[in-house]
């Protein structure tokens, strides 16, 4: 999916990342001054209770605009900063940016949602991401209740005993875990069964040929059903139809994300949804 403000860095580059090393390498030098530079952003995406299409919390996801690249999608400079190490950096900024605007209201103004916060495996792998994020929430006078952290299978799957250590340990503080991208990864049944998590989080390409893809829909059908049976919450990404969200909300699943109800959106705009949508 390409970004709206800026398509043509956006193409030009992906395309440039495939060209090589030399393109990698402009990429890692720009990322490497990104933060001091203050080139990161964040924008909220609205997720949703299927049930009555009320306000169930928001997703945040982080943004970079470089003076020398454009705009990056995550996609592009995220695995970049995993193997850089740079995620350690980025991730605590966004930790940091995210508690901050709920402790003061600037984000999601007093509505006690919680705010979903994508959590890398190189992250949960570090040591001192636990002290990180401790100090991340007394920093800014807000508790583990109003953050949700989100995880990938490949992030469970690195090290699955320091994993779950850790995100028993998140828990401990009232944060809630969820897997994301489920069915893109490679748990198993049995492996989900003992990971300390809350929720799972359905990745967009089970979601987009529902439609008119009846073996699609049996397949979600059955994703959904397995969710429920382990008594985890299921939330739908990329819920774009009316179709697709009727489908999901008989199915039983909990909760939706998709530009049908909300396209991430800088603060401002998102405190806007948040009065336009009567959220208190
Ligand atoms: P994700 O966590 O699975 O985030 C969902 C992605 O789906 C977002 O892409 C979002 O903009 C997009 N999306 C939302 N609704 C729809 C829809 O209806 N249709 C379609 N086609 N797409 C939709 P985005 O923002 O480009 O982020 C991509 C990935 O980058 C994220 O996937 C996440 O893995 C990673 N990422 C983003 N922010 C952070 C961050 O702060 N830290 C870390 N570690 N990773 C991040
Ligand atoms: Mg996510
Ligand atoms: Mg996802
Ligand atoms: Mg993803």
């Amino acid at each position: 999916h390409a970004k709206t403000s800026s398509p043509d860095h956006c193409v030009l580059f992906s395309a440039a990342l495939e060209q090589g090393p030399r393109e990698r390498q402009r990429l890692l030098l720009a990322l490497h001054q990104a933060l001091e530079r203050e080139e990161f952003t964040l924008v909220l995406q609205p997720k949703v209770a299927l049930a009555d299409r009320s306000y169930a919390g928001a997703e945040v996801l982080v943004r970079w605009s470089s003076p020398q690249l454009g705009d990056v999608p995550p996609d592009l400079f995220v695995p970049v900063a995993e193997d850089a190490g740079l995620i350690q950096g980025i991730g605590d900024w966004v930790l940091g940016e995210a508690t901050r605007g709920l402790g003061n209201g600037d984000i999601a103004g007093d509505t006690r949602r919680r705010m979903a916060i994508n959590v890398s495996a190189a992250q949960l792998q570090n040591e001192r991401f636990l002290d990180r994020f401790r100090s991340r929430l007394d920093q800014a006078g807000v508790t583990g209740e109003v953050i949700e952290v989100e995880v990938t299978e490949s992030a469970l799957l690195a090290s699955t005993a320091v994993a779950a250590e850790r995100l028993e340990a998140l828990r401990q503080l009232g944060v809630t875990i969820t897997l994301d991208d489920f069915g893109t990864g490679y748990s198993s049944f049995s492996h989900l069964k003992h990971l300390p998590i809350d929720a799972l989080k359905i990745a967009p390409e089970f979601i987009a040929d529902i439609d008119g893809d009846a073996a699609a829909a049996r397949l979600l059908a059955a994703m959904v059903a397995m969710a429920r049976s382990l008594e985890l919450r299921v939330v739908a990404e990329g819920v774009e139809t009316g179709e697709q969200a009727r489908f999901l909300t008989g199915l039983g699943c909990t909760e939706g994300q998709g530009y049908l109800f909300g396209r991430p959106m800088a603060p401002p705009d998102f405190a806007r949804w948040l009065r336009d949508h009567d959220v208190r």
